[in-house]
């Protein structure tokens, strides 16, 4: 018996993370994936067969992902009794590297958001979502080649952390009547209480990552967005701490909007944003945002309204890194589309768009090129499912699978 109760582990070697927090990948690396509740099994099946093509591509035999089936969601409830069992974040956290399709969550009660919880389990602090536009997909906006960007949401703290007490609890109650007689704070008794955190540290190595990946990708400008002119001590933190990090330990090379006024030079910019206004000015001048650091709940907002422009949830990519110790989970954006489940139907490209970043994160660039290179091809064809099918002029309507066909079919062109 193996040290999981569940999970079968493949023949394969562990990605283990060097100090410098960049993986080092064996040649039949061990991945371990979540399928996903819903669509999810359509979805992975289409998005794995991509993946395989595109390593077998690169590298015929010399190099092969090992994938290790671990359990999340509802299929985790079949085979293990519970939706998220602690041997699945153990074996995350051993084996570096996982994708997943995505997993329900009731609204309003039940089950406490797995995706949350695994996030938190494993302090993966970075949400990274990257939003580009692909010829040919159909978008509501007049230039949807204009947006490129790369979303850094904070991922652990927020009121987005679940932090949240049900109105008529005597334990509210008691939070509501300290509030008052601590800080005058006037709350109605009937109310239900959720706490809003910002660290310090949660920004800066939030902060830290954006930056890193700016510079890394050559990128112009780095915008903090927040809500500080409203939420001073957590927002407006947020703002004051990610500024503070940059003059302390990029000042050789980025420099802040105020100290250039608007000419960096050869440094990258760092800039900020008021979240309201931010969001009218992605729509209306996206060209003058790149990077992105923003706190949980404002960047889940960002990360949707931006997609939209784009071409959608069922298009845009996920990332949840600890930039740190190299722990990460490649995930659908979009949820389990449940009327969908089992109808072969769905567009699979967040989880194949998400397996590119896997693969960039895990060193094997030339596959996530592959990968692009028959997805761009594959649009220039007008090939796709049918949530760009209704919105294309003479386009082709594919099934879930048969997509994942054509991005292999254009590998190469
Ligand atoms: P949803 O599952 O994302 O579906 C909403 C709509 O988005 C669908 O009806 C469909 O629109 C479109 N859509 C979603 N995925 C698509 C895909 N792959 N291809 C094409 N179109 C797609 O959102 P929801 O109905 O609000 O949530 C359902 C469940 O998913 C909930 O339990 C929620 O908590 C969960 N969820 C999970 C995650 C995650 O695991 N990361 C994220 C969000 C939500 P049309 O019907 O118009 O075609």
């Amino acid at each position: 018996m193996g040290k999981y109760k569940f999970i079968q582990v493949p023949k394969g070697e562990k990605i283990s993370c060097g100090s410098d927090g960049v993986l080092r990948t064996p040649d039949q690396p061990i991945v371990a994936f979540v399928e996903g509740d819903g669509t999810g099994p359509d979805i992975w099946r289409a998005s794995r067969h991509v993946f395989d093509a595109a390593v077998k591509h690169c590298y015929g035999g010399k190099k092969a992902v090992a994938w290790m089936e671990v359990y999340a969601g509802e299929k985790a409830s079949k085979v293990c009794g519970e939706y998220l069992p602690m041997e699945t974040i153990d074996a995350i956290r051993e084996y570096e590297v996982a994708i997943k399709g995505p997993l329900t969550t009731p609204v309003g009660g039940g089950i406490r958001s797995l995706n949350v919880a695994m996030r938190q389990h494993l302090d993966l602090f970075a949400c990274v979502r990257p939003v580009r536009h692909f010829e040919n997909v159909p978008s509501p906006v007049k230039r949807p080649q204009d947006v490129d960007m790369v979303v850094f949401r904070e991922n652990i703290e927020d009121v987005y952390s679940g932090m949240e007490i049900q109105a008529g609890k005597p334990e509210t109650l008691r939070l509501i009547e300290f509030l008052g007689a601590e800080y005058g704070w006037k709350i109605r008794p009937d109310s239900g209480i959720g706490i809003k955190s910002m660290s310090e540290y949660g920004t800066k190595r939030l902060v830290r990552a954006a930056m890193r990946y700016a510079l890394e990708k050559g990128r112009k400008s780095v915008t903090i967005v927040h809500k500080g002119n409203i939420m001073k001590f957590t927002e407006g933190a947020f703002l004051k701490w990610g500024y503070e990090l940059v003059k302390q330990e990029f000042a050789d090379v980025a420099v802040s909007w105020d100290d250039c006024k608007g000419e960096p030079g050869d440094k990258l910019l760092v800039k900020d944003s008021i979240a309201d206004i931010f969001l009218q000015q992605i729509i209306t001048r996206p060209r003058e945002f790149d990077v992105v650091a923003t706190m949980n709940l404002n960047g889940d907002y960002f990360s949707d309204a931006l997609a939209a422009q784009v071409g959608g949830i069922g298009i845009s990519p996920g990332a949840n890194i600890n930039y740190e110790t190299g722990v990460s989970v490649f995930e659908a954006t979009h949820g389990t589309a449940p009327k969908y489940a089992n109808l072969d139907k769905v567009n699979p490209c967040s989880v194949i768009l998400s397996g590119v970043m896997m693969f960039e994160h895990m060193g094997w660039k030339d596959v996530a090129d592959t990968i692009v290179n028959g997805l761009v091809a594959s649009f220039r064809a007008k090939t796709v499912t049918y949530d760009f099918h209704r919105l294309m002029e003479g386009a082709t309507l594919l099934k879930c699978s048969e997509f994942g066909q054509a991005v292999v079919d254009h590998f190469g062109r």
